[in-house]
């Protein structure tokens, strides 16, 4: 069995770990949101990717949900020291390795799914970790100046990890896009696979980042088997993190119906064919059937049993 799995950082890493164990001896590829990327101190930071690298090769700190376990910050605290910007973002001395050892590649001309998979041959991750695209695409918020109502773009991190999403945001642009193409083997693993899977993972700058590269769109409505998607919104809340404030600016409800509707049902022209919705929760998403299972990744059980629900509702 062949399983794809849409994702971005934190929810999607903790939801792969539940499909790698709710179907150990399935082929699972990874197509991981690049639209977080980012360019500091010189080095090239694939924040998304990095957080399913670390999670499921068992290197994550599990407490904060992103970088390294056992972190020291003495890169950081130096480079504050000289006051060299930006020193808002966490660059831990461990996860820093990984960055030197990307840029070096990229820089040698390696192609960013090149680089992962090296990168991968330290952390065997137990999936195919795959970029959505070897080329640059960067998603930047267009905020306005609250005093003089100017507007301006900003690069998404420092939207989300300077201002905590506080900002308002007007829009988010995907810098780049145009030109990309999704990275080697995204397209023919979405075709072919047994079952797809969207991640609970940010609609917007996650899965709808990924959904945004030309080509991916008309891969998922060709996909020869049946796509899933798992709601991130429970309870009419986000789980964690702040989700909340990316879908007003792109017009979704934030309610598990409210994204339902937004990836649409594929029997009328979206793009899913079943989507699960919390226990308590409830959605029509027209040309969709909708299931009703527990979607809280409290234990690797509880993980587990939702990952099951989906390759049920997927038929695998
Ligand atoms: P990021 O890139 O680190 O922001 O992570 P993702 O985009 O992969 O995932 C963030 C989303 O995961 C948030 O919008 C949350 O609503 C969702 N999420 C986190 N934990 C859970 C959970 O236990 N259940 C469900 N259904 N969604 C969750
Ligand atoms: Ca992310």
């Amino acid at each position: 069995m062949h399983i794809v799995v849409l994702a971005g950082g934190v929810g999607g890493a903790r939801f792969l770990r539940g499909v790698i164990s709710a179907a150990p001896d399935a082929e699972i590829t990874a197509v991981v949101n690049t639209g977080d990327d980012v360019t500091m101190h010189g080095l090239r930071i694939c924040p998304d990717l990095d957080t399913v690298m670390y999670t499921l090769g068992n290197g994550i700190d599990d407490e904060r949900g992103w970088g390294r376990r056992g972190e020291t910050w003495t890169v950081k605290e130096e480079l504050a020291a000289y006051g060299a910007e930006p020193t808002w973002f966490g660059l831990g001395d461990r996860d820093l390795a990984t960055h030197l050892v990307r840029t070096r590649m990229l820089d040698a001309g390696y192609p960013l799914s090149e680089v992962t998979a090296a990168l991968a041959e330290r952390w065997r991750p137990g999936v195919r970790l795959l970029p959505m695209s070897d080329q640059r695409v960067e998603t930047h918020v267009v905020v306005a100046d609250p005093d003089t109502g100017r507007q301006r773009a900003i690069h998404f991190q420092e939207w989300w990890v300077r201002h905590r999403a506080a900002l308002d945001a007007r829009a988010f642009v995907q810098v780049g896009v145009d030109d990309a193409r999704p990275a080697p083997g995204v397209v023919e693993a979405i075709g072919t696979a047994d079952a797809v899977l969207f991640a609970p993972s940010n609609p917007v700058v996650s899965i709808g980042t990924v959904l945004g590269v030309p080509g991916v769109r008309d891969a998922l409505r060709g996909a020869a088997g049946r796509v899933v998607g798992i709601s991130p919104i429970v309870g009419g809340d986000v789980v964690r993190g702040m989700a909340d404030r990316c879908l007003p600016v792109v017009g979704v409800e934030v309610s598990a119906e409210g994204v339902g509707r937004h990836y649409g049902g594929r029997r009328e022209g979206g793009l899913l064919d079943a989507w699960l919705v919390h226990t308590g929760d409830a959605a029509t998403v027209p040309g969709a059937d909708v299931h009703t299972v527990p979607l809280l990744m409290s234990s690797p059980a509880a993980t587990r049993a939702m990952a099951r629900a989906a390759l049920d509702a997927a038929g695998a």
